[in-house]
């Protein structure tokens, strides 16, 4: 693994322009779990109540999604070494932008700039109103919840009231994936930290990369179907891989 640390290191030494692409994997160690490994949330929760088709038409799905959303985000959860190391990137100038399917807001916290991070699934800061596009605190919407509401609605036009992330079969947000296509297309080196790399159109962003020259890295635990394609895989947690990764990378730059 040392060597492999030492390989990335040396690749982003040599790339002015790095995106870095997270998954919920990059979140694991704050103690948010992802979708897809063995005590993620597809073990204890239906996929299918999760589309946006569900939500609309289904009051018990609605409760249930709202359900998950107290149980995955009301702890305060805090980055860990891998969101600090991204923050790390931008701070030495390498990082062209984050590129991030994760709605937990972390790489905010650790110290990644506004315009440097690109949400492609949204965040579980605000709720909207399906009806009038009307934003707010989704705390403001989980207090109703524990004080007896089940399925709130727009206090405004009375329509759904949902966390502002995308959910299965909602359209992506056109100016983010705009944002993420152009940094794939113009980086030199494309980095994949926790990803399953399986939801689409999120995942076709290394291919983007890989297809104008980039070099693709992926740093995940467990294997992913580009693998074949990368430049370098890393099988091991993100935490301690990023760290070391920087570590390296700002040894050189002495
Ligand atoms: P996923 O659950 O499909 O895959 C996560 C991957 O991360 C897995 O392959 C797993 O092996 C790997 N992983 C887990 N812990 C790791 C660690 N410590 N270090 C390295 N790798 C680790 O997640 P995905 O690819 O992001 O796609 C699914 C969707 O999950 C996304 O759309 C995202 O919005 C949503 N999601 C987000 C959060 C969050 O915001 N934190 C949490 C759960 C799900």
């Amino acid at each position: 693994m040392e060597n492999l640390i030492e390989k990335v290191a040396l690749f982003i030494h040599e790339s002015p322009k790095v995106v870095v692409f997270t998954g919920a994997g990059v979140s694991t160690e704050s103690g948010i779990p992802d979708f897809r490994s063995p005590d993620g949330i597809w073990a204890r929760y239906d996929p299918e109540d999760f589309t946006i088709q569900r939500f609309v038409s289904d009051r018990e799905a609605r409760k249930r999604n709202w359900r998950l959303r107290k149980e995955m985000f009301s702890a305060d959860y805090r980055p860990n070494p891998a969101h600090y190391a991204i923050a790390e990137l931008e701070r030495i100038g390498k990082l062209s932008c984050v590129i991030t399917q994760n709605i937990d807001g972390l790489h905010h916290v650790a110290g990644n700039s506004e315009e440097k991070i690109v949400e492609l699934h949204g965040t579980v800061k605000n709720a909207k109103c399906l009806s009038c596009d009307d934003r707010l605190p989704l705390g403001e919407v989980l207090k109703r919840i524990d004080q007896g509401e089940e399925d709130p609605h727009c206090e405004k036009c009375g329509g759904l009231l949902k966390a502002a992330t995308v959910s299965f079969g909602e359209a992506m947000p056109p100016a983010e994936m705009r944002r993420a296509e152009q940094c794939s297309r113009e980086c030199d080196l494309f980095i994949v930290v926790g990803s399953s790399l399986v939801v689409y159109p999120a995942a076709g962003m290394p291919l983007v990369a890989k297809r104008s020259g980039a070099r693709l890295v992926i740093i995940n635990y467990t294997s992913t179907d580009m693998d074949a394609i990368a430049d370098a895989v890393i099988h091991n947690k993100a935490g301690a891989v990023m760290e070391a990764i920087l570590e390296k990378v700002k040894e050189r730059a002495i």
